[in-house]
């Protein structure tokens, strides 16, 4: 038994654990938990805990269902929205293996963990920054209704005893009890709206965070008797939620994209890396915005992206390099606009951080900056820009993915055949479907 092992054996006794939640993510990014008492938990860690995995979205194939969740020390945390008097409850993520000991090939967290073995083989850590946006609403509508927003606020609205701010304060408490540092938080554009932005950490980290705070955010919410939504586009009418990421590379304790005096002080590496999420952006679309609803989020213009091109002032740009004072090198890095937050965030970085090693492998050149707001350009001037669009539904995104030779590599097959089937299904119910915006139009004419 290792010290991180023991410590959590430790904090159990100290803290009067009596459950501890085992969990892990399936292959659409949905949190998966399984309670054990602590007595069994010296087990979990040198054998894991078996479940039947067949019963879990992507994992394995009826015949071979026999699956074991290892947990990994170094994520537990008690959890505070069930401790706050008593006995505790904590959780740790899980690895999943298979009987034999092998990591599952389902497992999205070990998809991670592989390509950032391949990014530490070539002496990069991949760190990341999320700011994620999500709705508040009175309540969950019921079937076929709109939801109703908390408020009517708009972006960096500052409000006398919102309930938005009450409950950015509460949660962003809850997430720090748990380890999870917060940077930014205000309210965003929409009604209703709310951004929280994480500090940057390595990708994994970052990926097990996103799962927590979306727990967190929802458990919060229901404790005020409100319901929160990372839903990409719940409004016609108003902004959707994206989950913006900034990305660098390092290189020991030195940031990889800097160097001192380039343009945007950014390195030969940052350049090919942008270069590399560009040219792959339409491929690995299908991870990064995975739901019919995502490309709504991404058509009307407004802050989220339509087309593939990079900017340093530009919010219409899918990737933004920040402008930075030139005493602060190590916080060199670039803001990729497409990820939402309903995504699964180990998918969605390993899928980019794929991308962005393709270019530095392959040393990509970095296309012209789009200097002006590319919406307002006409398709022709977009053309002859090289401006290409970004996927504009979930079935051309599927399209591209199945052709790309780089999802195959990064998801690995098993994972990449279930979501390409899944996604196609889901685009086949969808586009069967007789909706209000067709009716409201012919029934009066025709
Ligand atoms: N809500 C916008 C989006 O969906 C982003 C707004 C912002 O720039 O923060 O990407
Ligand atoms: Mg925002
Ligand atoms: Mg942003």
């Amino acid at each position: 038994m290792g010290k991180q092992e023991d410590f959590v054996l430790r904090a159990l006794e100290e803290r009067d654990v009596r459950f501890v939640r085992l969990w892990f993510t399936d292959v659409l990014g949905s949190l998966k938990s399984v309670a054990v008492a602590p007595a069994e938990l010296e087990g979990a860690f040198s054998e894991g805990i078996g479940f039947d995995g067949s019963a879990i979205e992507g994992f394995t194939r009826v015949f071979e269902s026999d699956m074991l969740a290892k947990p990994d020390p170094s994520t537990f945390q008690i959890l505070p929205w069930r401790s706050s008097d008593g006995p505790a409850t904590a959780r740790m993520f899980c690895d999943i293996e298979m009987p034999d000991g092998s990591p599952s090939f389902a497992d999205p967290r070990h998809v991670l963990k592989r390509a950032l073995g391949r990014a530490a083989e070539q002496g990069f850590t991949f760190y990341t920054h999320p700011e994620i946006e999500f709705y508040l609403f009175k309540d969950l509508p019921g079937v076929g209704e709109e939801p109703v927003p908390v408020d009517r606020s708009g972006y960096f609205d500052h409000t006398a005893q919102s309930e938005g701010a009450d409950f950015r304060r509460e949660a962003i408490t809850m997430l720090e009890a748990m380890g999870i540092s917060v940077e930014f938080s205000h309210h965003e554009a929409g009604p209703g709206q709310q951004e929280i932005d994480l500090r940057y950490a390595d990708a994994l980290s970052t990926a097990d965070n996103i799962m927590t705070f979306r727990t967190v955010i929802r458990e919060v919410a229901l404790s005020q008797g409100i319901w929160a939504s990372f839903m990409p586009k719940p409004f016609t009418t108003h902004p959707g939620s994206g989950m913006h990421t900034h990305l660098s590379l390092f290189e020991g304790d030195e940031n990889a994209f800097y160097e001192a005096g380039a343009e945007y002080q950014l390195s030969r590496t940052g350049r090919a890396f942008i270069a590399g999420v560009l040219r792959h952006a339409g491929e690995i679309s299908v991870v990064t915005n995975q739901w019919v609803n995502s490309y709504k989020r991404m058509m009307f213009g407004g802050e989220a992206p339509s087309y593939v091109c990079w900017g340093h002032n530009n919010r219409s740009a899918m990737i933004r390099v920040p402008m930075y004072k030139p005493m602060k090198g190590q916080s060199t890095r670039v803001e990729l606009r497409t990820i939402d937050a309903a995504c699964n965030p180990y998918l969605a970085y390993a899928a980019v951080l794929a991308a962005g090693l393709k270019g530095v492998e392959h040393g990509y050149e970095m296309p012209a900056e789009a200097e002006d707001d590319v919406w307002s350009l006409s398709e022709r001037e977009r053309t002859s820009l090289g401006i290409a669009p970004l996927p504009r539904n979930l079935n051309e995104a599927i399209t591209i993915a199945e052709e790309s030779e780089l999802l195959a590599e990064t998801l690995g097959e098993q994972v990449f055949d279930f979501l390409l089937r899944n996604k196609r299904q889901e685009w086949d119910e969808y586009r069967g479907q007789v909706s209000a915006f067709e009716r409201d139009r012919m029934l009066p004419i025709i």
